[in-house]
């Protein structure tokens, strides 16, 4: 008798609780999104191709559309060559890449980095950023990890939002994929805003890993700031992947014109 009390009780209150936080989640998850800086007028270099596997210019053009909507001045280049135009990446705010695998000239990607180090700001998904030139190290450096396994291909799997205070995430919490389930090495300074958890069903010495999906980091003055989910353009119908990239690619596009974020080494403990 007492224990189905109790049990009676637990439910109630976790009821109160649950209302409680989709309310607050609400409030906070608009407030979230108006912390970030405007993309209006702001430069933005669209750049596509690679692997068409993922679908760069579908990918390229969702993206565009919501860029449009916000005001933003959009260039859309499906060359690798834009990155040596100096005088074009010293305007730009940002640079959306989608370009998966391919290969990048000396000049093209000295091009890139420079720009993202003067304070042009990276966004991208998937293995349009974060498996792009698999020579280029530098350039993984400055992405700041590299895609190396989806464990059992398109499979279902959970995101869990991790950082509740940043307004890239801010009132967002778990969602659902059916997806690649990106393995990635990354680096560890990077502000990790989101995970996702290996079950080990297609690897058994990953079970429990616990992978950074989304994160933001600075490449000298330009912020980065990447998506593992986006195998394909449809990844993004599910709502939260869809505010997450788009608060994201605010948030990169304001290096120019915010003081820099500084965060190193949240991982490890010690010096
Ligand atoms: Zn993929």
């Amino acid at each position: 008798m007492q224990k189905i009390k109790s049990t009676k009780l637990a439910q109630i209150f976790l009821a109160v609780v649950f209302l409680f936080s989709t309310f607050a989640g609400m409030a906070v998850k608009k407030s979230g999104a108006d912390e970030l800086p405007s993309l209006k007028g702001k430069k933005v270099l669209m750049v596509w191709g690679g692997w068409d596997g993922h679908y760069p210019k579908e990918l390229t053009e969702k993206v565009l559309a919501f860029l449009k909507e916000e005001g933003a001045i959009v260039t859309v280049s499906d060359s690798l060559g834009v990155y040596t135009n100096k005088e074009l990446m010293e305007e730009m705010d940002l640079i959306f890449q989608s370009w998966t695998m391919g290969q990048i000239t000396g000049e093209q990607e000295k091009g890139l980095l420079n720009a993202v180090k003067n304070g042009v700001g990276l966004a991208g998904t998937h293995g349009g950023l974060g498996d792009s030139f698999r020579n280029n190290t530098e350039y993984q450096f400055m992405v700041g990890g590299q895609w190396v396994a989806h464990p059992g291909g398109v499979i279902d799997y959970t995101v869990q939002v991790t950082d509740k205070k940043d307004a890239v995430t801010k009132g967002l919490g778990e969602f659902k994929m059916h997806s690649e389930q990106y393995f990635m090495h990354v680096d560890p300074n990077v502000k990790v805003l989101a995970t996702t958890t290996f079950t080990g069903e297609h690897g058994d010495w990953i079970t429990g890993a616990v992978m950074p999906v989304v994160w933001k980091k600075t490449y000298g003055k330009g912020r980065v700031f990447y998506i593992s989910v986006g195998h394909t353009p449809a990844d993004f119908d599910v709502p939260e992947a869809w505010e997450i990239l788009t608060r994201g690619i605010k948030w990169a596009s304001g290096s120019k014109y915010l003081p820099k974020e500084e965060w190193m080494s949240p991982v490890y403990p010690g010096k």
